[in-house]
């Protein structure tokens, strides 16, 4: 490493005397890394390497047993890690100082990359057909954790914060171990501030939180549910969630989950209804009336003769969902089911009457010529059975047969 080769002196780099307290070194670093730092320099390359050798500098004089191995050593005594590229970045050095309290609350001695984010809170927000329809604002409420207001999320008084001595804020403590030569060292969270690299007084501790620094808040939102919004489809808060002492907060996302609808079924901006009409509206015309999902109601018209057939789909234009954004609206299919009337719905005289009206009985298919012949009887099935001989023959009622999967429908061309 160059800052090796050269064997410069890092209280030279930093312009401090060898006996300069803590806060000089910190009040150096950052005079120094504001000077230098390469935003603020974007074309002198020796900005740059100034600005890394104050950061390697600050890094190994800041830390008190760094400090003292770099005396009594030199920069050979730390050899392996932090005297090379093991320490943190320039980059990451900097960020940390100047983005928060100093080292507070990191963990580990890596390469940490900056403030932390805190993790997303992701909710399911359930909303029936009727509201992506109509579209609405829900006010949902939030628990997440803010910084204490009453300590500005300082923990306790000010001041009263102090950086744990024992580790000199890094919440991790160096230990060193002489093994001939060679001194080995390796790290332990610290045991005097459990990590926190920090230390409160308990009679100087925020009554309000208790010295955490962080209190729950109940926090109501209003998301808006637009028109059209489809199952999976989110809504984000930025940086709405969890607050904390160097924590850059996530986001609050609500995914919609669209319910399950008594009459209609979607499909992206297609709705699907079934009707069920009798054996006369069927075959004479008549009217159906369907609540639509904004409190509408439609009527449709089946022309005498325009024979509707047990599952027949026939399409509305324009009477399916409204699509998200743009607001254009999908179809409406309407698929059929027939009511028959009961058994003898009339009398036998009557019923033949259908003689002269329907089409006439289409032939059987049995052959002239066939020598046996077994007439046989039906009789009644009861309804379990019914449904067991049904299930693979037609289309059942569940909710996902048919249009669900298949391809998408269309509206036949008038
Ligand atoms: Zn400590
Ligand atoms: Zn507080």
């Amino acid at each position: 490493m160059a800052a090796n080769a050269k064997k410069t002196d890092l209280y030279e780099v930093m312009g401090i005397s060898k006996d300069a307290s803590e806060t000089d070194i910190k009040k150096a670093y950052r005079k120094l890394a504001m000077k230098y730092h390469p935003d603020k320099n974007q074309h002198s390359p020796e900005s740059a390497d100034k600005f890394k050798e104050v950061s390697h500098a600050y890094e190994i004089l800041s830390d008190p047993q760094k400090r003292s191995i770099y005396d009594q050593y030199g920069e050979e005594g730390l050899s392996g890690e932090g005297a090379g590229g093991m320490g943190m970045s320039a980059e990451d050095l900097f960020s940390q100082f100047f983005g928060g309290s100093v080292f507070g609350g990191m963990g580990g001695g890596g390469g940490p990359q900056g403030p932390k984010k805190s993790r997303d809170i992701v909710h399911i927000h359930k909303v029936s057909l009727e509201d992506l329809y109509k579209g609405k604002i829900s006010k949902l409420a939030l628990q997440k954790n803010v910084l204490c207001p009453k300590c500005d999320g300082r923990g306790g008084k000010e001041g009263a914060v102090k950086k744990c001595g024992s580790c000199n804020g890094m919440g991790t403590k160096t230990m060193m171990r002489q093994m001939g030569p060679m001194i080995q060292r390796f790290q332990t969270v610290c045991p005097d501030c459990n990590g926190e690299g920090e230390t409160i007084k308990e009679k100087d501790k925020c009554k309000h939180c208790h010295g955490k620094k962080i209190i729950q808040e109940r926090k109501i939102l209003h998301v808006h549910v637009d028109k059209g919004m489809k199952n999976g489809s989110k809504v984000v808060f930025n940086g709405e969630g969890d607050q904390g002492p160097d924590i850059i907060p996530g986001d609050v996302v609500f995914v919609i989950e669209e319910k399950e609808h008594a009459r209609f079924q979607r499909k992206e901006d297609d709705l699907f209804y079934r009707a069920e009409i009798d054996l006369l509206t069927a075959l004479a015309g008549g009217q159906i009336a369907i609540q639509h999902l904004d409190d509408r109601w439609l009527t449709v018209t089946i022309l005498p003769g325009e024979v509707i057939s047990p599952g027949c789909i026939k399409c509305v234009r324009g009477q399916g969902m409204p699509s998200y954004r743009h607001h254009d609206y999908g179809n409406l299919f309407i698929q059929f089911d027939i009511k028959f009337p009961p058994n003898n719905f009339n009398t036998p005289e009557k019923i033949a009457e259908l003689e002269s009206i329907l089409p006439p009985r289409e032939p059987t298919g049995l052959p002239e010529d066939v020598m046996e012949i077994d007439e046989v009887v039906l009789e009644d099935v009861d309804p379990s059975q019914q449904a067991r001989a049904r299930g693979g023959a037609t289309n059942s009622d569940d909710e996902d047969d048919g249009h669900q999967h298949g391809e998408r429908m269309q509206c036949a061309s008038q």
